[in-house]
């Protein structure tokens, strides 16, 4: 995936100041900031949930939101927007997992609705997905019945479902209990080793240091300081990024 120059505003205030990226696939990218450096922004437009007023994302060489006509970017039709995100999972910090759907229904609602599973095969893909989470047993259960920590690890299972590209997750475990935060990056972790694309907003360094090929440090919109997790984590350059630091640890 490739970020470039991209920059976005809300009325005056910039809330991406032209920032790049470069995700190899199946890499896992670790994003820090401070409240309000335009972590959630960022993701946002990965999933073009927000448009951008400068630049443009590629994932394997599409546009997202857009494509190409000589040297023009056309907005794509909404149709084909809803298809391009079912390329890119994403996981929210209050799980949002559909509460009057079972488990089992929240994780076959979307390759089903969009056409790409039938009901029997996404069935078999769920419980494929539950194993993965560890939670084959709550298939019947609904959400409001579970732990933070296991509707967090249902909602991984269900972004799963579509096969996506790339996965994002914006502070995943900021939600829960601190005892439960472990269980969700285990989940994480498993899937850095799967070969999935990850995209992560957390503040959890420890984890950043784990699995993060690469980590990012952003402040009022723009990327101060990128580079391994030994680069940005051990030797920061920049004195926000030390300050930072130095708070979170
Ligand atoms: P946090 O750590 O608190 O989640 P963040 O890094 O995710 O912060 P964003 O939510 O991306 O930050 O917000 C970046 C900036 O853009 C903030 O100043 C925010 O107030 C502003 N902003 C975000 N969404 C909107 C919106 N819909 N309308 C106006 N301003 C917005
Ligand atoms: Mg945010």
């Amino acid at each position: 995936m490739e970020i470039n120059n991209l920059s976005k505003y809300y009325g005056a205030h910039k809330a991406l100041d032209n920032v790049s990226l470069s995700i190899e696939p199946g890499t896992v990218t670790v994003i820090l900031g401070p409240s309000g450096s335009g972590k959630s922004t960022l993701l946002r437009t990965i999933n073009h949930l927000e448009r951008v007023d400068e630049g443009f994302i590629q994932i394997d060489g599409d546009y997202i939101g857009y494509r190409r006509k000589g040297d023009t970017l056309y907005e794509l039709k909404e149709r084909a927007i809803l298809k391009q995100r079912t390329h890119v999972g994403y996981v929210f910090q209050n799980f949002n997992l559909f509460p009057h759907m079972t488990v089992l229904d929240n994780i076959i609602e979307a390759p089903v609705v969009h056409g790409l599973l039938n009901r029997k095969q996404a069935i078999a893909r769920a419980y494929e997905l539950l194993d993965t989470v560890g939670l084959r047993e709550k298939a019947h259960a609904w959400p409001r019945h579970l732990s933070g920590g296991q509707q967090q690890r249902i909602a991984i299972a269900r972004a799963l479902a579509l096969n996506p590209k790339v996965m994002l997750f914006d502070e995943p475990t900021s939600a829960l209990d601190p005892e439960l935060v472990g269980e969700v990056l285990d989940v994480i972790k498993k899937l850095a080793q799967s070969g999935v694309t990850l995209v992560v907003v957390t503040h959890e360094i420890g984890f950043a240091r784990q699995v993060a090929d690469q980590v990012v440090f952003m402040v009022d919109g723009a990327v101060v300081e990128s580079g391994s997790a030994t680069q940005v984590l051990d030797r920061p350059v920049h004195k926000r990024t030390k300050a930072f630091l130095e708070k979170v640890l």
